[in-house]
């Protein structure tokens, strides 16, 4: 079998160039699960390579077998087979790992149990008295995690707004060993200038590790590898699955050698993928596009909705976000997940608890539309003096908007802002915010 895995591929021994038959569009293209870049010819659109896979299976399973086993015979006693237990790798894994890979425009990926282990997997780079300069807005967990290393590994944290350069630049040093991004930040959604301050923090530290959380965007609408990060990881567990069923985390690099790096502690703890949950995930990928279609365009009219209503809305696809254009510089879209502001605490819980379509969930990504109020669930490990300094209003609502009839939504949100007191409703039925 070659390299590849792929028994069609021809010439992959004496080093000469691998051919590939041509597809009907007459590309060379490398087999699936291998990325499509950097090989020459015209790379398949996002849609078509989310679902397109090929393997080696000797059966020609149109689904990628679940490999649910811990241990693999091996034909010598000295071993020497590609796989011997499943800590350190199953094809089940790897399989996910290049379709992944292909899909995030990654050299290589890693696949973990959730994003959180991604981040604990990445954060594994710093030693202690490294410096790590990252965002006032964080997700509660990478906050918490951020603050567990700085009280017990001795690593220094930086909060700064990572929306204003300026301020990023003021703490970056020959000692700053990693820069975490998030962007938009949630649930603030500010954006963030990944390719600037990437620039910013590889001149201050040429070796310093920029890492940005791509789960808000996934790599259907951004691919921040492009932009000069050097790790980009997303929870699995939101749009990559979209269906709240497993909990996973992805880690994509374009640096062999770093890839490696990051590779030994997922071996050393076995944080990796399990074979069915990497099957799973597998599955949910392929539907990407048409949920995060779907979502995106629900989400737009919702935001429109309540920002006609009267709203302060923080969404990227709207024109009145400050950000607006830089945000579309980078991304290819605005998401699903949008926050509004009613201006008193107890009027925001009245309207999460009227709603009934909208799930009171935490996370995001969901085919499910989810309502939360951050402040409380998400970011609630967060404590009330630092949410206060970094301009977190109490009475902020997320909505993160699933596959569901946009006019039902809108409809069942309506119902709610009106049962809790926050608009009346005109004859025409259209919604006005209440004066406060
Ligand atoms: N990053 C962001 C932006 C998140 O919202 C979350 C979870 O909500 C995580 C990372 C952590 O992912 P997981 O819950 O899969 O550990």
């Amino acid at each position: 079998m070659s390299a590849s895995g792929n028994p069609t591929a021809s010439g992959s021994t004496s080093g000469e160039k691998k051919t590939f038959p041509l597809d009907v569009s007459g590309n060379d293209l490398p087999p699936s699960p291998a990325p499509s870049s950097p090989h020459p010819g015209r790379r398949y659109n996002i849609a078509t390579e989310l679902v397109f896979t090929e393997g080696n299976d000797q059966y020609n399973a149109s689904s990628v077998p679940i490999y649910q086993s811990a241990t693999f015979k091996q034909s010598s006693g000295s071993g020497g087979g590609e796989y011997d237990y499943t800590r350190s790798g199953n094809p089940t894994r790897t399989h996910l790992e290049r379709h992944l890979a292909k899909i995030m425009s990654a050299q290589r990926t890693l696949v973990v149990s959730s994003g959180m282990a991604a981040l604990d997997v990445i954060t594994r780079l710093l030693r202690p008295g490294n410096e790590v300069v990252t965002g006032d807005d964080l997700y509660g967990g990478t906050n918490r995690l951020l603050k567990y290393l700085s009280t017990t590994l001795d690593i220094i944290v930086h909060h700064v707004d990572t929306t204003d350069n300026k301020k990023v630049q003021e703490v970056l040093s020959p000692k700053t060993a990693m820069v975490l991004l998030e962007t938009p930040t949630n649930p603030l959604m500010k954006i963030v200038d990944i390719g600037t301050i990437a620039a910013a923090a590889h001149e201050a530290n040429p070796s310093c590790i920029v890492s940005v959380d791509n789960t808000m965007m996934s790599p259907l609408l951004l691919n921040p590898l492009d932009f000069g990060a050097d790790v980009v990881y997303e929870s699995g567990t939101k749009y990559l699955s979209g269906h709240h069923d497993l909990m996973a985390g992805v880690i994509a690099v374009n640096d062999l050698t770093l890839g490696d790096r990051l590779y030994q502690p997922i071996n050393t703890s076995g944080c990796g993928l399990s074979p069915f949950d990497s099957w799973l995930l597998l599955r949910g990928v392929k539907t990407l596009k048409v949920r995060m279609d779907q979502q995106q365009s629900n989400a737009q009219r919702i935001a429109e909705f309540l920002e006609s209503s009267g709203f302060k809305v923080r969404y990227p696809g709207l024109r009145s976000h400050k950000q607006y254009d830089l945000h579309h510089s980078m991304a290819r879209g605005a998401g699903a997940v949008l926050s509004f502001e009613t201006g008193n605490t107890e009027c925001s819980e009245r309207i999460v608890e009227s709603a009934k379509i909208w799930a009171i969930s935490v996370s995001f990504g969901c085919v499910n539309s989810l309502i939360s109020m951050p402040c409380r669930m998400s970011h609630a490990s967060i404590d009330a003096k630092t949410r206060e300094e970094r301009d977190m209003p109490e009475d902020l609502i997320r909505l993160c908007v699933g596959i569901e009839d946009v006019d039902d939504l809108i409809d069942d949100l309506r119902r709610a802002l009106v049962e809790a007191g926050a608009v009346n409703v005109n004859m025409e039925g259209i919604a006005a915010r209440e004066s406060k």
